[in-house]
């Protein structure tokens, strides 16, 4: 291809000597122009000048839309989920906020992707985080509810990388994405939830049961992308089991995650 192109290059370049030389011989022949006189222009009356055209705004190129993964935990290898002394099932708690927060996501411009489509569907861990991987999601969020003597919300994140099948991570840079996601996070659950209920702050991966034992929770363990786990509400603790019943209250911090997670891809990008 190289040599075409030089080709090109020299033909062209002569053609415009070529062209220069007959240009000069062509303006020798011709007689003096005489001087001319400039007329100032009388002004316009008024009216008459059209209009500069309107600046026409030029259409803003776009962002490609940011990416959530919505991860419902359970059922998995770790089992099917809480269930609260009333019989309200977490598995189920998850899903139900997992549908209210895709339908702000997606209403607020967000393309969501699900690591399962239905409730009852078993996905490993491993499975899910791969999912947001293959999505290239700006932020994994896992839906959880505590069962643990507490009370109220917590955001882990994986501060420090984890081994699980022979398998370490995540990396430093998802680690420190997803330390940053955790306080976005949690100041919109504090900011959208307005004291309802118990804010726990942001914890690691290692103050869970299963992170203390691999440095970090399987889903972090495999995440390529920023990824956090929210233990919305304990189970054990009755008012906070009457509040996750009410569909608007799902709506709430459905609103409230979607605001914690767009604060985040917003701001890192
Ligand atoms: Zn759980």
């Amino acid at each position: 291809m190289r040599p075409k192109v030089k080709r090109a290059c020299l033909t062209m370049a002569l053609g415009v000597a070529s062209l220069v030389g007959g240009g000069v011989t062509a303006h020798l022949l011709l007689p003096a122009r005489p001087p001319v006189t400039r007329v100032p222009l009388a002004p316009e009356p008024p009216g008459v000048v059209a209009d500069p055209p309107a600046e026409q705004p030029k259409p803003k190129p776009e962002p490609p839309a940011r990416v959530i993964c919505i991860d419902p935990g359970h059922p998995s290898e770790n089992g099917a989920g809480a269930v609260a002394a009333d019989g309200l099932r977490e598995v189920a708690a998850n899903w139900q906020v997992a549908q209210a927060l895709r339908t702000e996501l997606v209403r607020r411009g967000t393309k969501v992707v699900m690591t399962k489509a239905k409730e009852g569907q078993k996905v490993t861990n491993r499975k899910r985080a791969e999912i947001a991987n293959e999505a290239h999601a700006d932020l994994c969020v896992r839906l959880h509810c505590d069962a643990n003597s507490g009370q109220g919300h917590t955001v882990y994140y994986p501060e420090e990388s984890g081994t699980v099948d022979g398998r370490t991570g995540p990396d430093k840079a998802v680690r420190e994405a997803s330390g940053h996601a955790a306080q976005a996070m949690s100041a919109a659950l504090r900011e959208g939830l307005g004291g309802e209920l118990t804010d726990n702050g942001v914890k690691t991966d290692r103050e869970t049961a299963i992170g203390r034992k691999q440095g970090a929770l399987t889903g972090s363990i495999y995440s390529h992308v920023p990824v956090l786990t929210i233990e919305m509400v304990d189970l054990t603790h009755a008012a906070d089991v009457r509040w996750m019943r009410s569909a608007e209250n799902q709506r709430k911090i459905a609103a409230a995650l979607a605001d914690g997670a767009l604060r985040f891809a917003d701001g890192a990008r």
